[in-house]
C-alpha cells in the first residue's frame, strides 16, 4: 500500500498502512505514533501534562533521557516498533532518523560529518527520503573540522597571550558538548550553568566529557580573575543578553560564537560576537546532496530552511524533488529587533534561532 505524505498543522504526516505517524510535531495531535528525532526544543511538543502525547512516542532512549531533563513529560516511549527503525543520524547525542517500512526514510536534523564523539549519519537506500534542508542553498558550505579547530586554537592563543578569557558559546544541547570536548585541552575550562547540567546527563549516558567548575562555582571560589586567562562555555546569545554583558565588561572576556550560519560573514555582527565559526551539527549544502546521492531514492521531500530551493537544486541534478508545504512553520524563536538586518540577510528565522 502507498504511504501518504502531507504536512499539518501540527506537521510531517505520514499514512502508512493503517498508521498516522507524526514526524517531529510542533504539538501533540490525534495519531497511532509520534516520532521525537532528538531534544532540541524546536522538536519535542509542549511540556504540559494537558498537551501531553496520548499515541506512541517513538524516540531514542538518550532522547527521552535529554528531554525529561528539559521539563518534557514523557511516560509512553519505545526504541522499537514492528515496520519502524530509529537510525542514528549524527545530529545530536540520542539523536535517529526514522527508517518506515525499509522504504521511507525521514532524516530528521542530520550531520554526515565526523566531529568529536559525534559519529556521521548512517543512510539507508530507500524508496522515498523526507530531508532536513536547513543549509539547502549553495552558498552554505562549511570548512572542514581541523580548520574550525585551527582558527579557534589560534584565537584562544592570541587571547591567553594577552591575558585576555575567551567565551566559546555554542547551542547549550549539542554544540556545547562538542565545544566541551575539542577544547577541553585549553584550561582552566568552566562551564554555564545551563551546559553543565547538559554535560552531566551527556556523561551519564557514556560521553567522557571533562568534570569541570560551573560559572557559579568558579565565581564563588575567586578563579575568574582579570589576570588570569580562562574559557568559559556559554549558550549561543547575543551580546546583548545579562550574563555576556557582565562577563565582557567584568573580565574583559572575547567572544566565539559556533554556528552554521557563520559562513556569512555578517552573522557575528547579527549576533554581536568577537569571532564567529562555522561549527554545524547540520550538512552543508554539499552533503546534503551526498545524502541524497547514498539513499538512492526515487522521490525527495524536502522541509525546513531552504525546503524549496534544496528541492529546486535536486530536480536539476534529475531527482524527483518537491517540498513539503508549509515547512518553515516549525516553532521558532525569531531574535527581536534586527528586522532590516534579517531582510537583508534573506535568510529565515531558523538561523537566528537559540535552542536552549
Ligand atoms: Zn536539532
Amino acid at each position: 500500500m502507498q504511504a501518504n505524505i502531507s504536512y499539518s498543522k501540527c506537521g510531517i504526516v505520514i499514512y502508512d498502512r493503517s498508521n498516522k505517524i507524526l514526524l517531529d510535531p510542533s504539538r501533540h495531535d490525534h495519531c497511532d505514533f509520534t516520532f521525537i528525532s532528538h531534544a532540541h526544543s524546536d522538536h519535542l511538543a509542549e511540556k504540559s501534562d494537558k498537551k501531553r502525547c496520548r499515541s506512541t512516542l517513538l524516540m531514542s532512549k538518550a532522547t527521552c533521557l535529554i528531554a525529561r531533563s528539559r521539563g518534557y513529560k514523557i511516560d509512553n516511549f519505545v526504541e522499537e516498533h514492528d515496520g519502524f527503525e530509529l537510525i542514528d543520524n549524527g545530529h545530536i547525542l540520542g539523536s535517529k532518523g526514522l527508517l518506515i517500512d525499509d522504504c521511507i526514510y525521514y532524516t530528521g536534523d542530520i550531520s554526515i560529518r565526523e566531529r568529536g564523539f559525534m559519529k556521521p549519519a548512517k543512510l539507508p537506500a530507500v524508496d522515498t527520503l523526507l530531508i532536513e534542508s536547513t543549509f539547502g542553498k549553495p552558498e552554505y558550505i562549511f570548512p572542514s573540522i581541523t580548520e574550525v579547530l585551527h582558527k579557534t586554537n589560534n584565537i584562544i592563543s592570541e587571547s591567553y597571550d594577552r591575558g585576555v578569557p575567551v567565551i566559546l558559546m555554542g547551542y547549550s544541547l549539542g554544540k556545547a558538548q562538542l565545544l566541551t570536548e575539542l577544547f577541553a585541552n585549553w584550561g582552566p575550562v568552566y562551564l554555564h550553568e545551563s551546559i553543565q547540567k547538559m554535560n552531566s546527563i551527556y556523561r551519564e549516558l557514556g560521553i567522557p566529557l571533562i568534570e569541570t567548575l560551573s560559572h557559579a562555582d568558579a565565581l564563588s571560589q575567586g578563579l575568574l580573575s582579570k589576570d588570569k586567562p580562562w574559557i568559559m562555555i556559554a549558550p549561543l546569545t547575543r551580546s546583548g543578553s545579562n550574563f555576556v554583558k557582565y562577563m565582557k565588561s567584568t573580565y574583559g572576556a572575547i567572544t566565539v560564537g559556533f554556528s552554521g550560519w557563520a559562513v556569512d560573514n555578517r552573522y557575528k555582527f547579527i549576533m554581536g560576537l568577537d569571532y564567529a565559526l562555522p561549527l554545524s551539527d547540520h550538512c552543508d549544502f554539499h552533503e546534503l546532496i551526498r545524502v541524497v546521492e547514498r539513499c538512492k531514492p526515487k522521490k525527495i521531500y524536502t522541509y525546513h530552511g531552504f525546503a524549496a530551493e534544496f528541492s529546486s537544486s535536486l530536480r536539476k541534478m534529475g531527482f524527483d524533488a518537491e517540498p513539503l508545504c508549509g515547512t518553515n512553520t516549525r516553532k521558532t524563536k525569531p531574535m527581536r529587533n534586527i528586522k532590516n538586518i534579517k531582510n537583508t540577510m534573506q535568510v529565515t528565522n531558523h538561523c537566528l534561532d537559540i535552542y536552549m
